[in-house]
């Protein structure tokens, strides 16, 4: 599928649009609201990700300008400001979903697909490895038939685990995938969070299936 980028921080862009070509997408960015509008105006793309705050144009008006001529076109805005009064303002302009900042790579990438429903596209928003069930849109975690309560970055660490099951994944991937491009490399963040992790899913009675291999990082082991 092919995603119009329109975020002018080039860090964050980068990152999103590695992420997006990693689960086979073509990607395009924009840094700039007006040259945006124009790429989604006469380009043939399937899903728009705009930036609240742009450059050259607001990302309310690059929307409405998108609204105008391609209603049906999805548009995931990103927006740093997640006051009510912007979520009505851009709700008016057409947003088709929000993800406010900062956000994990994870809940784009799940937003993303919820709206990309073409034929080549299928309509996975849920997760299923080793007895463990995530809903990613909903946000639910359960464990053999048990409901487990989980942190927004606690459920994020596990989707993470769940799209990489029996792989060994480093601290540096963890950090990565989840905390995003511009973390603390020193931090003992990780560690933490799959304790956290493993301690909430242990208490189906079982205990969690995320293994430390040795000097290397973690895995989801389903056997
Ligand atoms: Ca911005």
């Amino acid at each position: 599928m092919r995603v119009l980028l329109i975020e002018d921080e080039a860090a964050i862009a980068d990152f999103v649009a590695r992420a997006l070509q990693a689960h086979g997408h073509v990607v395009e960015k924009a840094a700039d609201g007006l040259i945006g509008e124009r790429a989604a105006l006469t380009r043939d793309v399937d899903l728009v990700i705009l930036d609240r705050g742009l450059p050259g144009r607001d990302g309310i008006d690059v929307l409405r300008g998108i609204r105008a001529a391609k209603p049906a076109l999805p548009v995931i805005v990103l927006t740093a400001r997640a006051e009510v009064a912007d979520r009505v303002e851009g709700l008016d302009a057409g947003a088709t979903d929000y993800v406010t900042k900062p956000f994990s790579v994870d809940e784009l990438l799940a937003r993303v697909r919820a709206h990309l429903r073409g034929p080549t596209q299928p309509h996975t928003t849920r997760l299923a490895a080793a007895g463990i069930e995530l809903d990613l849109l909903a946000r639910t975690v359960w464990r053999d038939d048990l409901h487990i309560e989980l942190s927004a970055k606690e459920f994020d660490v596990l989707a993470y685990f769940m799209r990489h099951p029996n792989q060994v994944l480093s601290r540096e991937q963890l950090l990565g995938g989840v905390w995003g491009y511009d973390f603390e490399p020193q931090t003992n963040v990780v560690e933490v969070y799959v304790g956290y992790v493993r301690k909430k899913l242990a208490a189906s009675g079982e205990p969690a299936p995320i293994d430390t291999v040795r000097s290397v990082g973690y895995r989801l082991t389903v056997r």
